[in-house]
């Protein structure tokens, strides 16, 4: 690390910081908090990236919208480099989860005590406005890179991935990336793969009252989840992980049966499956056949089937994300990191999933997540902490003048 330090160039930071003031950052995060754009919006992410592609031109930023479906857009902006150095793009997406029964007004951002409050002010739209405030912050700095900084503003990030696979398929291609999902401002390269599974269990109808007739599919999706958590779930936990956290599953979803009187001919448990690179997806399979095949054995009514539930996926698999932490993208983000912090920060492992996979993955871009602190993504009081956003800023603007150069 010593020798790193010698050979990186001291980056004017506090140039970027008179740049940009905290004031218009969080300007920026309101702006995009009060346009709604969740799936249920008949427009989705239209108006947001419109409106951010209108507010990065404004400052001179070239900035294009990519249409990724009709009337779905991507926002594409970029500070071209004077040539010789690496690119880096900056990602983050537009869209949020529905509001659902927030205890907040979730379109009309408040701040209190140092929160921002809202739908998308953790996840992720301060990440994303502090992503491109970097890029502003730069160009009215006068800071002129080698290589290509890139801004990609992404669709449906919370459903398919529809953006980011745009992306991977039709570039900007860069030599490296950062998503900005909050991370309570800890450097995270790597996070479990995501797969979701359908379990289906098939038995025979009869009259409750002569249950002994029918074959219960409940039942047997029953003795299933009981066996999925002693058994497979323990063994999960125990395996752990050297790069990230120990692969696991949760039931989400149980269903089956049609009234109180018949027995169940049909009963479907759905399963949630993070698994991690020592693992493979056929192995993932494998273990619930191996589930099956024991209750086999022990019941010879048993029958089950398992499919794959890809609702969430467009075209690619939702792959574990991993670059390993000597890397040079990780090490500039630790540099730079430390500088704005004033403290080594944490290189951690992301618990969810993210685009981060696809692009370190399909895109062979290798990406880490880095973003801001707060509380609630998804939930019913979503939070945002103001004090982070330049922070966030900083340590963006800080690795691009490093890796860029
Ligand atoms: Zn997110």
């Amino acid at each position: 690390m010593s020798a790193k330090k010698t050979e990186t160039p001291k980056v004017p930071l506090d140039k970027i910081r008179k740049a940009v003031t905290k004031a218009e950052v969080e300007g920026l995060v309101r702006s995009l908090v009060k346009i709604p754009s969740h799936s249920q919006v008949p427009t989705r992410e239209k108006e947001v990236a419109e409106f951010l592609k209108e507010f990065l031109e404004d400052e001179g930023i070239d900035a294009r919208l990519r249409q990724v479906e009709k009337d779905r857009p991507n926002v594409i902006a970029a500070l071209k480099g004077s040539g010789g150095g690496k690119s880096l793009m900056l990602n983050g997406h537009t869209d949020t989860v529905p509001p659902y029964e927030m205890d907040i007004p979730p379109f009309t951002p408040k701040v209190q005590g140092g929160k921002l409050f809202g739908r998308g002010s953790l996840d992720m739209k301060s990440g994303l406005a502090s992503m491109a405030m970097t890029l502003v912050a730069l160009d009215r700095a006068k800071v002129r890179l080698r290589g290509d900084l890139y801004l990609a503003a992404v669709v449906g990030e919370e459903e398919r991935s529809e953006g980011t696979e745009d992306i991977v398929l039709n570039g900007p291609k860069a030599d490296m990336a950062i998503v900005g999902e909050p991370t309570d401002l800890e450097i995270q390269p790597s996070h479990r793969g995501l797969e979701w599974l359908e379990a289906h269990f098939y038995g025979k109808a009869a009259h409750g009252g002569q249950a002994d007739k029918g074959v219960n599919a409940i039942s047997m999706a029953s003795r299933f989840v009981n066996l999925l958590e002693s058994d497979l779930l323990t063994r999960l936990r125990a395996k752990g992980s050297p790069t990230m956290l120990p692969p696991t599953l949760n039931v989400g979803v149980i269903s089956g049966g049609q009234q109180p009187s018949s027995v169940a001919d049909h009963c479907v448990v759905k399963i949630d499956r993070r698994w991690t690179p020592e693992e493979d997806l056929q192995t993932v399979f494998k273990e619930i056949y191996d589930l099956f095949d024991a209750l086999k054995k022990s019941d010879p009514t048993f029958k089950a089937e398992l499919k794959r539930d890809t609702t969430g996926m467009k075209t690619m698999t939702h792959v574990p994300n991993f670059v390993p932490s000597d890397h040079r993208l990780v090490r500039s983000l630790s540099d730079s990191a430390a500088r704005v912090l004033g403290g080594q920060p944490k290189v951690t492992s992301f618990w969810g999933w993210t685009d981060a996979a696809l692009m370190t993955h399909f895109g062979k871009m290798p990406t880490v997540v880095f973003g801001p602190g707060g509380k609630g993504a998804h939930s019913r009081v979503e939070y945002v902490l103001t004090g982070d956003l330049e922070k966030c800023l900083l340590v963006y603007a800080g690795t691009a003048m490093d890796i860029c150069g």
